[in-house]
């Protein structure tokens, strides 16, 4: 018996974009900025594919820069766009929960002096765009608000962040990666100017994902070199992670109605029987979140040992973001939630994806129930054989 309930952390690649990406794994190895005919071959494919992404975004396929995954979109968005603008201004809105490829990026910009307004959430993890307009002040150049959260699934507010932006003259970025798939990622209705995406979350390939970038902003390169994506993102292309990624996007969308109702079905289950076990407390939005995820905090327990022990009972679950697995901090998200520390220490991510039914449900849901019973069971005891 074995369970995926981690597809926050990572997805598997879907046969049919192995498929996709085989050619150009093999026959068409070429470089797609020679001129002969196997690298005008290469060529095709990547263009096909950044057609493919424009199309999802409601972008042009100027607009699409390909990335090696999300972590670099959103690093080139942060820092490319905000020494881009820092002529203009060196101020920086922020929310608190993003993923670490942005407030690390931001901590960077930091050193050089720039300055960060970082935005609160309430309880359940959401952005008041009241905030949004209230920071933004004359020398900000760019804001940044993740779309889904990637530890308890909340979504943003995005399109009000959007136009409360353009009406304060302020570029904004939302990091999309975990909402692709699941949520509407029309760049205009969103009112994003960058947005970042990436492949392995989706079931594409790990290593690649893609920063829309408006036309017309401005844009430092994070890496120099060949003049590669219009001189934005220098390196030889990696034209079969592009392709893979390209074609998990278009699946993903062409399902996204039928396969966000099913999930969203899993999870309410998941979220209603979890939440009825003893100690067992539901984080994030209870309505605005993520068709896939469920989180939770659990009274009396480590989330690293329950993760543990559920992995022993053949369920793969999460304590939060994969990135920060090891780290004895508790989440800045589930603080900036305003939990105690001891309370976020106990949590748990549950994250469902297209392999995963009604069974998995009803098996993570008992094992969990009978890891907390043997763990609060040997807690009890503790002190019994501590005095032995
Ligand atoms: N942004 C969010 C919200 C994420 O969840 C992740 C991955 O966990 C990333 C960015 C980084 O993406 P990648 O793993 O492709 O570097």
């Amino acid at each position: 018996m074995s369970v995926y309930l981690d597809h926050a952390a990572t997805t598997p690649l879907r046969p049919e974009v192995l498929q996709a990406m085989q050619p150009y794994l093999t026959e068409h190895f070429g470089n797609p900025s020679s001129i002969h005919g196997i690298g005008r071959q290469a060529r095709l494919g990547l263009d096909e594919a950044r057609e493919a992404v424009a199309q999802a975004l409601g972008a042009k396929p100027r607009e699409i820069v390909f990335t090696g995954g999300g972590t670099e979109a959103d690093n080139l968005a942060i820092k490319g766009a905000a020494w881009a603008a820092s002529a203009r201004g060196r101020e920086l809105v922020v929310s608190s929960i993003e993923h670490k490829a942005v407030t690390q990026s931001v901590a960077v910009m930091e050193r050089y002096g720039f300055r960060t307004t970082w935005l609160a959430v309430d309880r359940y993890g959401r952005v008041d765009p009241a905030d949004v307009a209230s920071a933004i002040g004359e020398h900000t150049t760019l804001v940044s608000v993740m779309y889904a959260n990637n530890e308890v699934g909340s979504v943003q507010p995005v399109a009000e962040i959007g136009a409360i932006c353009r009406q304060g003259g302020a570029l904004f970025h939302v990091d999309a990666v975990q909402a692709a798939g699941f949520l509407p990622l029309d760049v205009d209705a969103l009112g994003a100017d960058l947005l970042s995406l990436s492949g392995h979350k989706l079931h594409g390939p790990k290593g690649v994902g893609a920063l829309f970038v408006r036309q017309g902003t401005a844009l430092l390169a994070q890496q120099s070199g060949g003049a590669q994506e219009r001189q934005r993102r220098a390196g030889t292309e990696n034209v079969a992670a592009a392709v893979g990624f390209a074609q998990a996007l278009q699946l993903a969308q062409q399902e996204r109605a039928h396969e966000g109702a099913r999930l969203a079905a899993l999870r309410d289950s998941l979220i209603a029987e979890m939440a009825a076990l003893p100690g067992v407390s539901l984080t994030g939005h209870p309505t605005e979140r993520l068709p896939n995820s469920a989180s939770f905090v659990i009274d009396g327990v480590e989330g690293g040992d329950l993760v543990a022990a559920l992995d022993l009972e053949g369920i793969a679950a999460s304590t939060g973001s994969a990135c920060t697995t090891g780290s004895a901090e508790p989440s800045h998200v589930l603080l900036a939630m305003g939990l105690e520390p001891e309370v976020a220490h106990g949590s748990l991510r549950l994250t469902l994806g297209r392999g995963n039914d009604e069974d998995d449900v009803r098996l993570t849901v008992e094992a969990t129930r009978r890891v907390l019973e043997r763990m609060r069971g040997a807690g009890e005891r503790r002190p019994e054989v501590a005095s032995v």
